[in-house]
């Protein structure tokens, strides 16, 4: 068996080096250890080995996992980070930690609709396309801040900041310009709020008061330590812990 300890323990080092490089503290990246077609077993070692936050991205896989172990480990946080259909949204609501992969407003208020029938609030993100792709998903930067403020209209969904799939690049550059999009994006809308009139957008500065509070889950196995110097608050690795798929 592969040891899931040494590898996080190399991608924890890797992580607080470019944390360090870039001038934050390691301790503002949350690992999220994405587990599709890993075994329940393997997780468990996973969480044995220190991980405190799992990343799956369907539901078929996420419910038996989420029933083998949640209860077992209550301080391990799930996150949903895959496609999620508007009809699978009732069966992962009041199981998960966050919502990373929202595409869409019509998605958002299926969640507010089920959060607010199991009575909770949940947290989401949403998806940003980046690149000019053919089938591309999520939103464009284009009318983000009118999205975002429809975010905030639903009672029963917390905003909590941005997530994105850029196609990785050989060319580490290329990917750096792709993150640095996401990072600017997140800073103008948190400093365009404080400077708008409308109740509205004032709702949003005082939300954002708070800036560790707006979330960037960016990076994966193959771009994680880029992603983290350019700002990202949560990375999603998969293969560099459990080996290749
Ligand atoms: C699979 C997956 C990851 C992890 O990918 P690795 O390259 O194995 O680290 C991250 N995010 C999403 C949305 C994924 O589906």
């Amino acid at each position: 068996m592969e040891n899931i300890a040494e590898n996080l323990r190399q991608v924890r080092q890797n992580i607080a080096e470019s944390a360090i490089k870039a001038g934050r503290s390691p301790d503002d990246v949350k690992l999220i250890a994405v587990t599709k077609t890993v075994s329940i077993e393997r997780i468990e070692a996973a969480i044995h080995a220190g991980v405190t936050a799992i990343g799956e991205n369907r539901v078929q896989e996420f419910l038996p996992k989420y029933e083998a172990l949640a209860e077992k480990y209550p301080h391990v946080e799930w996150h949903f980070i895959g496609h999620l259909q508007r009809n699978k949204v009732k069966f992962i609501i009041d199981k998960v930690d966050m919502i990373h992969s929202v595409h869409s407003v019509a998605l958002a208020e299926e969640i507010n609709k089920y959060s607010k029938k199991q009575n909770c609030n949940t947290n989401v993100l949403l998806e940003m396309s980046l690149v000019h792709e053919a089938n591309k998903v999520g939103f464009s930067m284009d009318g983000i801040v009118t999205n975002v403020k429809n975010i905030f209209l639903l009672s029963n969904v917390r905003f909590k900041g941005f997530m994105c799939v850029p196609p990785f690049v050989r060319d580490a550059e290329l990917q750096r310009k792709n993150f640095e999009k996401l990072r600017d994006l997140r800073l103008d809308i948190m400093n365009g709020m404080s400077y708008h009139t409308s109740p509205q957008t004032t709702d949003f500065a005082q939300y954002f008061s708070d800036k560790d509070d707006f979330e960037l889950s960016m990076g994966m196995s193959g771009d994680y330590q880029i992603a983290v110097e350019t700002g990202a608050t949560m990375v999603r690795i998969g293969s560099d812990l459990f080996g290749r798929r």
